[in-house]
């Protein structure tokens, strides 16, 4: 008896961001399909402000796993959705929405990603922790820090804008001038000091860290900051934010999946990608 075969069904993830060409999650989405050997794609999409619910709306029809929400849909996307997790409500902004029968609920992994690098740089779990920068990114790193217990200061230049992050999700504000920078052991820049701007510093005046600190830069293009380079030219260890954009892509794709990909693969696919200069339509 022939049996004809069944109808070729990808599942299909999303990215809906503005811009979206730059993005690098469809190399590492397309690179973590083909190790789970999940008929998938992965697509970025230019979705607008205006061009948002309807985005969203599609994201409830059979046969699709889900989306990722980058710049500036982070933060408006959660009332369009049925439910999210504790993470991303405390946070107030969502990057990965995960669609199980016609609902959709949201998820932050940039929090855990965070850690998640963090751990594999060999971060200092003790002392005193700045995070510099109050946007989405910052809330993630204060939230997933004050989470895994550290004492966390924020710092950002628009001092009103620390406060009011300190005292919503745990930490205190501090200016540049007055923190007490040499028991910093954990720096990590969430603001978008750097981004596309090789001489740009969040601390154009590099502070006297702790001599075990690590320095975390969030921007990862350029791959090398001048936050990173002073952090260096101090002698300290300085990682930039691949390892992160890494992190939280596997999550991602783990919460659309229940596939667990290795993050090298995800690593994997970001070098290919940034070595060959190639983001993905
Ligand atoms: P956002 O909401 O626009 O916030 C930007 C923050 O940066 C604000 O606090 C702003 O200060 C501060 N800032 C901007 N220009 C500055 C400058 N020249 N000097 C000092 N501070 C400056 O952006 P976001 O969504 O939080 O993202 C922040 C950065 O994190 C971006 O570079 C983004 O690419 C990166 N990121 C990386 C990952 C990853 O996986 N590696 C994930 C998420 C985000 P004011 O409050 O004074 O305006």
């Amino acid at each position: 008896m022939n049996v004809p075969d069944r109808p070729h069904t990808p599942q299909h993830a999303y990215l809906f961001a503005d811009p979206a060409a730059h993005s690098l999650s469809p190399q590492m989405h397309r690179a973590a399909f083909a190790h789970a050997g999940i008929d998938g794609e992965y697509t970025a999409r230019r979705v607008g402000a205006a061009g948002l619910p309807e985005a969203v709306a599609g994201l409830r029809q059979p046969g699709v796993l889900g989306a990722n929400l980058s710049l500036p849909h982070k933060e408006s996307v959660p009332a369009l959705l049925d439910d999210l997790t504790p993470a991303a409500r405390a946070i107030g902004a969502v990057n990965t929405v995960i669609h199980s029968g016609g609902r959709l609920r949201g998820d932050n992994t940039d929090a855990p990603g965070l850690l998640a690098a963090l751990a594999d740089a060999d971060a200092p779990t003790g002392g005193l922790s700045v995070v510099l920068g109050a946007g989405g990114a910052a809330r993630a790193a204060v939230y997933a820090l004050r989470q895994a217990g550290h004492d966390v200061l924020v710092v950002n230049r628009t001092h009103a804008r620390a406060q009011a992050l300190a005292a919503e999700l745990g930490g205190r504000a501090a200016w540049p001038e007055t923190a007490p920078w040499s028991a910093v052991t954990l720096l990590v820049n969430a603001s978008s000091a750097g981004l596309d701007a090789p001489d740009d510093s969040p601390l154009p005046t590099f502070p006297p860290l702790d001599p075990r600190a690590l320095v975390y830069d969030m921007v990862y293009r350029p791959a090398e900051t001048r936050l990173l380079r002073d952090a260096r030219a101090a002698g300290l260890r300085a990682e930039n934010g691949l390892g992160m954009l890494a992190h939280q892509a596997r999550l991602a794709f783990t919460a659309w999946t229940g596939a667990d990909v290795p993050v090298a693969v995800f690593l994997e696919a970001l070098k290919v990608a940034e070595a060959t200069g190639d983001p993905a339509p």
